[in-house]
């Protein structure tokens, strides 16, 4: 069986967002799949846009993701360095051979002479290809002018008509017309390699069978067809992935949210669920199942089964598969993954004691249901810190006024002072007691209870709430946690204020 050799060759001149981060991993898919080698290149040739901090936060992120390399930047391999800046012997070693064998010439055009010709072309034929001015420049004459201090690029001569052929696995057969090609340049007059020329001479050093990047690079494959030819190197097989395009079918961007993986991070995403998202994007398995491991997807995954159609990124779905994958964690996991937020909310504490830990997990276990990313988690927890009767919408308020009520409450201040450690089977226990007293019952006896704890007419069930409140209570929190007993007295303050108690009932 071929020995299957891919890559994924960024430039690090940003940070990682999904789209090539999907296709880091379609590469990485593949070759676990096929027991192959998975190859890291840093593509640092455009040295002003290129930075070493970028890098290091690339392979950060790839690795957060889970996509290790088995060749490449620090772990080496038998095909490096994997760095292009540090292989620019290795391009000038291809273009001297290039140049020896007449494939390649010396271009002597300024920037200016060609931006001329362009326009010219344009404005001629709609179509701006280089004339060939230089290609008839004897060898001799250019090396003469170089020695006289010319500065000088180099170019591939091309057959400047016919057609060119190559398959791509996901798009079959793609041609082109040489004639609209032009000798593309290989090396800048700087002496740097062109994106064109480094990437086959390294794909072909490295032995890469399979090319599988964005759809982008499409219309510079001929260009790349042509450097394997004056070679006489046998090109990889291609595979072109569709964009990734927001809902409105434009290209994803920061106009339809978060795209780097860095972000994703931060907002609490699970590295499982960014990755399983990433792998469905273009893809999907044949059996219907979407919440699928980094094991299952090596399985599942068919290279000959990716769309060609535009992949649409769809935050809402990422989400979902979010929330499955965190319900697999454990609580203590799932609370780990929370504290970050937690602490930077200011609800917990930089010092945290195995009480603190035990209140987060029992908040987890509650509130896990309710959050998209591990980020949205405090502003659920938030609401158990707010406590403001004055602050209840006009609804809730008058639903304070009941004879019930006023009632429920009162009794309910009186019982509660008494009792040291309160928690629902108190509550349940002191309910009873107030049912039998004050014959109000069900809703009557519940709602406004919910309310004078929660200020809320809705929300957590009390059994949830109450023990929430009464351990966050009891703890050293950065901001202070009313408990049960605090909130009822509050609310009886309020509800004595604002005439539905009147004196006298609240103190008997
Ligand atoms: N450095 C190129 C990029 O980041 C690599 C393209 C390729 O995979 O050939 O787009």
């Amino acid at each position: 069986m071929e020995n299957i050799r891919v890559r994924f060759a960024p430039s690090p001149t940003g940070l990682l967002h999904v789209g090539n981060a999907r296709t880091a991993l379609f590469n990485w898919l593949f070759a676990r799949q096929q027991n192959g080698t998975f190859i890291l290149r840093v593509e640092d040739t455009d040295i002003k846009r290129s930075a070493l901090e970028y890098e290091e936060k690339l392979k950060k992120d790839l690795l957060w993701l889970g996509l290790d390399w088995d060749e490449g930047p620090d772990v080496g391999g038998a095909f490096g360095p994997y760095r292009q800046s540090l292989r620019l012997n290795t391009y000038k070693d291809y273009t001297q051979r290039l140049l020896d064998m007449g494939k390649a010439y010396h271009c002597f055009c300024s920037q200016e002479d060609l931006e001329a010709e362009r326009k010219k072309a344009l404005a001629k034929n709609g179509v701006a290809i280089y004339s060939g001015k230089c290609a008839n420049i004897s060898a001799a004459e250019a090396l003469q002018r170089i020695k006289d201090g010319e500065k000088a690029s180099v170019r591939l001569r091309t057959p400047d008509r016919g057609e060119l052929t190559f398959r791509d696995l996901v798009r079959d057969e793609l041609k082109f017309d040489l004639g609209l090609i032009g000798d593309p340049i290989i090396v800048r007059s700087t002496g740097h390699p062109a994106y064109n020329f480094a990437v086959v001479v390294d794909d072909s050093l490295m032995k890469i069978t399979h090319v599988i990047r964005g759809e982008d690079h499409i219309s510079n494959t001929p260009r790349q067809v042509l450097v394997y030819q004056a070679l006489s190197c046998v090109p990889p097989q291609f595979v072109h992935l569709s964009m990734v395009m927001g809902r409105d079918k434009t290209r994803l961007s920061k106009r339809h949210g978060a795209t780097a993986v860095d972000q994703f991070q931060k907002d609490g995403v699970l590295s499982s669920a960014l990755f399983n998202y990433l792998a469905l994007l273009g893809w999907a398995p044949q059996e219907d199942k979407e919440v699928l491991s980094r094991e299952e997807l090596i399985r599942l995954f068919d290279l000959k089964k990716v769309s060609r159609s535009a992949a649409i990124f769809d935050y809402d779905k990422l989400y979902w598969i979010n929330r499955q994958h965190a319900k697999t964690l454990s609580v203590r996991q799932m609370a780990e993954m929370a504290y970050p937020h937690m602490k930077m909310a200011e609800l917990l504490p930089e010092e945290m004691t195995d009480a603190h830990w035990d209140w987060l997990e029992t908040a987890v276990k509650i509130f896990i249901e309710r959050v998209d990313r591990f980020a949205d988690f405090p502003s659920q927890v938030a609401m158990l810190f707010q406590y403001s009767p004055l602050e209840m919408d006009e609804e809730t308020k008058k639903e304070m006024e009941g004879d019930c009520a006023s009632k429920v409450i009162s009794l309910f201040g009186q019982k509660i002072a008494d009792v040291k450690q309160f928690d629902f089977e108190r509550f349940v226990t002191i309910t009873q007691e107030i049912k039998q007293d004050t014959g109000c019952k069900g809703k009557d006896l519940y709602h406004p209870l919910r309310i004078a704890l929660t200020t809320r007419g809705s929300g957590l069930d009390l059994d949830k709430f109450i023990p929430l409140v009464e351990k966050g209570a009891r703890l050293n929190l950065p901001r202070s946690l009313k408990n049960c007993s605090q909130r009822i007295s509050e609310m009886l303050g309020y509800l004595k204020q604002h005439g539905s108690i009147r004196n006298e009932e609240a103190e008997s």
